[in-house]
C-alpha cells in the first residue's frame, strides 16, 4: 500500500469569521465589526498582492485607492495580460434587469445547488449579494457591456439556470473587465501607491513567527532573486489546472504561488473539484499543448446532438433530424441544452463512449447553430457570436455558419485551492487568497460566468473590507529584519531548487515530463473516478517524481533569462500537488458536481452525493513531500438551500 494514501486526521478547520444571524445581515455585519485602520496609518502598510488578473488587479486598484501601500507581482510583461483576458462569455449578476424572476436569493440558491452543495452558504449568499455592486463599478469604469435598444445593459444565459444574468461584452468580457481594473491599478501606479513587479514569479511564501510577512521572488529577466517584506500577503495567483497540461487556460497559468504556501502551512482545499467545460474545440492530435474554449454563451442558441446511430459517418447535413439525438434536450427538459457544466460535460463523454461521438476519433459532439440562423438571421448570429465564430474557424478550417461546431469537454477550472474563512484568509495569518486560488464560493461545480463575479468581488469589495481588521491587529510599528533566519531559510531553499534543477543535465524536458503527468490525470483523476484508477495515479506520480529528479535536462543556468527553468520550476510543483488532487478524490468516495466516482452513481448515471459522509470540505495540511498530509475536515450547514438530489430533468 502507498504510504502517502494513510493520511491523518486532524482538528476540524471552522470559519470564525463569518457572523450567526440572518444570512442577509452577515456581511454587513461584519463590515461593521471589522476593525478599520485610520486613513493616516494605512500608507504605513505595506501589502504585497501577487497577480493581477481580475482578482488582483482590481484588489492592487482598491487597496492602494484606500491608501495602502501595494507592491504587486505578475510573471507576465504587463498586468494587463493576466490569463482573465481570456474570458469570453460573461459575468453574473442578479440586476433582474429583464424582470425574469431573478434576485439576490435566486443566485445565491442556483449557486448553492450548481455547487453541488459543497460550498459555504455565508460566503456564496455574500457573493450574490455584492454581484449587483460589480455591475455598477464596471460600468462606472467605462467597461462596454452588450446593450439593448433601449439603451439597457443586455443579459443572456448560461448553464444551470432559467433566468438571464449573465452581462458580456460580445466574446471579451474578460478583457474588457480586465482593461477596467487595469486603467484603475494604472492610476495607482502613476499615484506611486501601487509599485508593480512585471515579469517577477514568486517562488515562495516569507512565513515568519507564524505570519505572512513577505515573498522570494525571481526576476524572470536577470534571473535575480529577491526578497519582499510586507505586513500582509495576498495571493491573486489564478488555479492550477495546467496540472493536466492540456486545459483552457494560458499556457503560463500555474500553481507555484498556492503550492508554496501551502507547503509553508496553508491548508489546501477541495484540491480534486475541478472543472471539465464541455463545449471545447476536440484535442486534434499530441503535438497540442493547450485547447480551445468555445463560449458557454453559444449553447443559448447551439444545439448540441449527435446520431442516433453508432458509427454513423455521414457529414451533419446529410443526417435527417429523425435520426439525431438532441441528447440534453431530451434528457434534460427543463434546462435543455443549457444545464450546468459538469452534466453537460459528463452526457458528451457518455454518447462518445457509446460510439456515438462525431469527428477524428469519436472524441466530439455537434453544436449546431443551424436553427438559431434561420430564426434569427445570419447577421443576429453573427452580432452575437462574431468573434467565437472566426476563432472557431481560425482554428479548425471548418465555417461554423455552414456547418457545424465539434465539441468536447477539456480542463478548465478549478474549484479547489487554498482553504480561506470568511475574511478571505488562509490559515496562515497575514496570507489571504482571492479569486480562483481560493476554493470558497464555487463548490463541487462552478456555474458558468461566475468566476468573474467572485474574482472581481473578492478585489474590489470583500478584501478591501476584511484586510482592514487583520492590520489594525498587527500594527506596522514591527518590520522583518531582513536577515531573519526565515527569510535567509526560504531565500537559500529557493536558491538550491534552482541550482538543482540546473545540475541535474539529464536527458528529459520539462514538457515532457509535465505532458505525461497530464495524461495520467486526465486518463485517472479527469472526468470520471475510480478508487482503483486513483491507486493507479498514485502508485504512478512518486515514479514520475523521482524520475523527473534524475533526468531532467535544463539548459543554462539559473542567473538569467531561461524559460525551461520556469517551466521545470512549475512542473516540480505540479508532481507534488497532483498527488494531493489523487489522494482527496480517492478518500471522497462520493460523486458530486465535476468529481465523478463511477462508484457512486445514481441508477440513471448522474452523481450520487453521500452527504452524511462527505458534506464537508477538505482541508490538507501539507507534512512534506510524498509524506501522507493531514485532513482538517470544514463541517458545511445548510440552513437556507436544503441538500438535494441535483435535478436539472
Ligand atoms: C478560456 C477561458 C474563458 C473563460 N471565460 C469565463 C467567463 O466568460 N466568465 C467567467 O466568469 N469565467 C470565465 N473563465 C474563468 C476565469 O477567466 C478565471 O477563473 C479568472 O479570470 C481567474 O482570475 P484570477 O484573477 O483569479 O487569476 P488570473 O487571471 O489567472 O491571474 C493570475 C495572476 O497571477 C499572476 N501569477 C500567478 N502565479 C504567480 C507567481 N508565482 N508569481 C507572480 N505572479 C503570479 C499572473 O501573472 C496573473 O497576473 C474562463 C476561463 C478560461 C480559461
Amino acid at each position: 500500500m502507498n504510504d502517502y494514501t494513510r493520511y491523518g486526521t486532524g482538528a476540524p478547520v471552522a470559519d470564525t469569521k463569518a457572523p450567526d444571524g440572518p444570512i442577509e445581515d452577515r456581511w454587513d455585519t461584519r463590515r461593521f465589526t471589522a476593525k478599520l485602520v485610520n486613513p493616516a496609518n494605512r500608507r504605513k502598510h505595506r501589502v504585497i498582492v501577487v497577480g493581477t488578473g481580475l482578482a488582483g488587479g482590481s484588489a492592487g486598484a482598491t487597496l492602494a485607492e484606500q491608501g495602502y501601500h501595494v507592491v504587486q507581482f505578475c510573471y507576465q510583461d504587463s498586468p494587463r495580460r493576466a490569463h482573465s483576458i481570456a474570458a469570453q462569455g460573461g459575468i453574473n449578476a442578479a440586476k433582474n434587469y429583464r424582470n425574469d424572476g431573478d434576485s439576490i436569493h435566486r443566485l445565491f440558491y442556483d449557486t448553492v445547488k450548481g455547487g453541488d452543495f459543497r460550498s459555504r452558504e455565508s460566503n456564496v449568499r455574500r457573493l450574490a449579494q455584492i454581484s449587483v455592486e460589480i455591475i455598477d463599478q464596471c460600468v462606472a469604469q467605462g467597461v462596454p457591456f452588450a446593450r439593448e435598444y433601449g439603451g439597457l445593459l443586455d443579459t443572456r444565459s448560461f448553464g444551470g439556470v432559467q433566468v438571464s444574468r449573465t452581462f458580456y461584452a460580445r466574446g471579451q468580457t474578460g478583457q474588457q473587465l480586465l482593461l477596467g481594473a487595469y486603467q484603475a491599478l494604472s492610476r495607482q501606479i502613476a499615484a506611486g501607491n501601487v509599485e508593480i513587479h512585471p515579469r517577477t514569479e514568486m517562488l515562495d511564501l516569507l512565513v515568519v513567527e507564524g505570519r505572512a510577512r513577505g515573498i522570494v521572488a525571481r526576476d524572470l529577466v536577470t534571473g535575480e532573486i529577491s526578497t519582499h517584506l510586507a505586513d500582509a500577503v495576498v495571493l491573486a495567483s489564478g488555479g492550477y489546472g495546467n496540472v493536466f497540461y492540456l486545459s483552457t487556460n494560458a499556457m503560463n497559468s500555474n500553481a507555484t504561488a498556492i503550492w508554496r504556501a501551502h507547503r509553508r502551512g496553508a491548508y489546501f482545499a477541495n484540491p480534486c473539484f475541478t472543472q471539465i467545460h464541455p463545449t471545447c474545440i476536440p484535442r486534434t492530435g499530441d503535438h497540442q499543448s493547450k485547447l480551445t474554449l468555445m463560449s458557454e454563451s453559444l449553447r443559448n442558441d447551439g444545439r448540441i446532438w449527435v446520431p442516433k446511430e453508432k458509427g454513423d459517418t455521414r457529414p451533419p447535413a446529410d443526417i435527417p433530424e429523425a435520426e439525431r439525438d438532441y441528447y440534453l434536450e431530451r434528457i434534460y427538459p427543463s434546462f435543455g441544452n443549457l444545464v450546468p457544466r459538469d452534466i453537460a460535460s459528463r452526457a458528451a463523454k457518455n454518447v462518445c463512449d457509446e460510439g456515438r461521438g462525431v469527428g477524428p476519433g469519436g472524441q466530439g459532439v455537434y453544436l449546431d447553430f443551424a436553427d438559431a440562423i434561420t430564426r434569427l438571421g445570419r447577421r443576429a448570429v453573427e452580432e452575437k457570436y462574431g468573434n467565437l465564430f472566426e476563432m472557431y474557424e481560425r482554428i479548425t478550417a471548418e465555417n461554423p455558419y455552414e456547418v457545424p461546431m465539434r465539441i468536447y469537454p477539456a480542463v478548465h477550472y478549478t474549484m479547489g485551492g487554498l482553504w480561506v474563512d470568511y475574511d478571505l484568509q488562509t490559515t496562515v495569518p497575514g496570507l489571504f487568497a482571492i479569486g480562483e486560488a481560493n476554493f470558497s464560493d464555487h463548490g463541487a461545480n462552478r456555474l458558468g460566468a461566475s468566476a468573474l463575479m467572485q474574482g472581481l468581488a473578492d478585489g474590489y469589495f470583500v478584501l478591501p473590507a476584511t484586510l482592514n481588521d487583520y492590520l489594525a491587529r498587527h500594527p506596522a510599528a514591527d518590520p522583518v529584519d531582513p536577515a531573519h533566519p526565515a527569510v535567509t531559510e526560504a531565500v537559500t531553499a529557493t536558491e538550491e531548487r534552482l541550482r538543482r534543477l540546473v545540475s541535474v543535465d539529464g536527458d528529459r524536458t520539462a514538457d515532457s515530463f509535465h505532458r505525461e503527468l497530464g495524461e495520467l490525470m486526465w486518463e485517472l483523476c479527469g472526468m470520471s473516478r475510480t478508487e482503483q484508477g486513483l491507486r493507479k495515479a498514485l502508485d504512478r506520480i512518486p515514479q514520475i517524481r523521482e524520475e523527473f529528479w534524475r533526468r531532467i535536462k535544463v539548459p543554462g543556468t539559473e542567473a538569467e533569462f531561461n524559460q525551461s527553468l520556469e517551466r521545470a520550476n512549475r512542473v516540480v510543483d505540479y508532481l507534488e500537488l497532483a498527488e494531493l488532487m489523487c489522494l482527496d478524490a480517492l478518500h471522497r468516495a462520493e460523486s458530486c458536481g465535476g468529481h465523478f466516482r463511477e462508484e457512486s452513481q445514481t441508477p440513471d448515471g448522474e452523481a450520487a452525493r453521500r452527504d452524511d459522509e462527505f458534506g464537508y470540505a477538505a482541508g490538507w495540511e501539507f507534512t512534506g513531500t510524498g509524506r501522507p498530509p493531514v485532513l482538517h475536515r470544514e463541517e458545511l450547514v445548510f440552513t437556507e438551500v436544503h441538500p438535494t438530489q441535483r435535478s436539472y430533468a
